[in-house]
């Protein structure tokens, strides 16, 4: 289970979880996208309905509905499973502060849909899409998962608010997650021809050497323009520079791991 998260917006944290998830699935796993994050684009990129009337992941980390009650399945690819965002999700960072265990919510959602699945119906992966904030919907993901996955951007300000977000990660590990790592680094965007993306990629892997990916994704047209087609690259062209450094990255993520570990 990964929360996708970096409290910068426009890093790739959307792109990055639609086609790592895609690619999991498409190489045969079964996978849950969780969107929570109000602007819906991890909904919008899986061509998930999301418009205010449907059952989103509102409902349940707000009103305590059973995660099973709004789930989806993307019609591009099988296997691949999302819980939208809507709009109303946007009221919940102010909703939750008065709730009960509000930082468990989506934890508790979770477990107690995971628990019920047979053996059929399990996942071998859940990502997380959070907002670009580290409020409660970030910590409910945080809390909910084992495992931080963060994307980077390849560019001047990359390492700024880094240590921002390792401190709150170390935060909820003492607090509310004793589980809680960073496991996996991508550097997203990285343009070849630009000394800068080296020089933040080179910086990169110097401070977190054990948990950057080898494979970073370059900018690329295809990847921006997948979602405007309701598809994720990995449908959208599939042979293109993105989707296949996107495919690369899963295969990295997914080594060494064993399928159905459900630990
Ligand atoms: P976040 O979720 O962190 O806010 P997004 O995944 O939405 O970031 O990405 C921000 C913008 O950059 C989007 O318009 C997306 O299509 C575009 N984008 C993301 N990754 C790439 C890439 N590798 N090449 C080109 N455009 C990208
Ligand atoms: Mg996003």
């Amino acid at each position: 289970m990964l929360t996708v998260a970096n409290q910068k917006g426009g890093v790739g944290k959307t792109t990055t979880t639609v086609n790592i998830a895609a690619a999991l699935a498409q190489g045969g796993l079964r996978v849950l996208v969780i969107d929570i994050d109000p602007q819906g684009n991890a909904s919008t990129a899986l061509d998930i309905d999301h418009h205010p009337e449907v059952p989103s992941i509102y409902d349940v980390v707000v009103d305590g509905d059973p995660l099973a009650s709004v789930l989806q399945e993307c019609p591009q690819v099988p296997g691949l499973w999302c819980a939208p965002a809507t709009i109303d999700l946007a009221g919940a960072e102010i909703e939750l502060v008065s709730l009960v265990a509000r930082e468990m919510r989506l934890k508790n959602a979770l477990e107690a849909h995971l628990a019920g699945l047979s053996a059929t119906e399990r996942f071998d992966y859940v990502l997380i899409d959070c907002p670009p904030s580290l409020g409660l919907l970030t910590v409910n993901a945080f809390v909910a998962a084992s495992e931080v996955f963060i994307p980077i951007q390849c560019e001047y300000y990359a390492l700024e608010g880094l240590t921002q977000l390792l401190k709150n990660i170390e935060l909820i590990r003492v607090h509310l997650n004793q589980r809680l790592h960073v496991s996996t680094i991508l550097m997203t965007m990285y343009d070849a021809r630009t000394r800068l993306s080296a020089q933040v990629a080179d910086e990169v892997r110097a401070h977190f050497s054990a948990e950057v990916l080898k494979t970073a994704v370059p900018r690329s047209v295809r990847i921006s323009e997948a979602p405007s087609h309701g598809q994720t690259v990995m449908t959208y062209d599939p042979a293109s520079s993105g989707a296949l450094s996107y495919y690369d990255a899963a295969v990295e993520l997914a080594a060494g791991r064993s399928v159905g570990d459900h630990s």
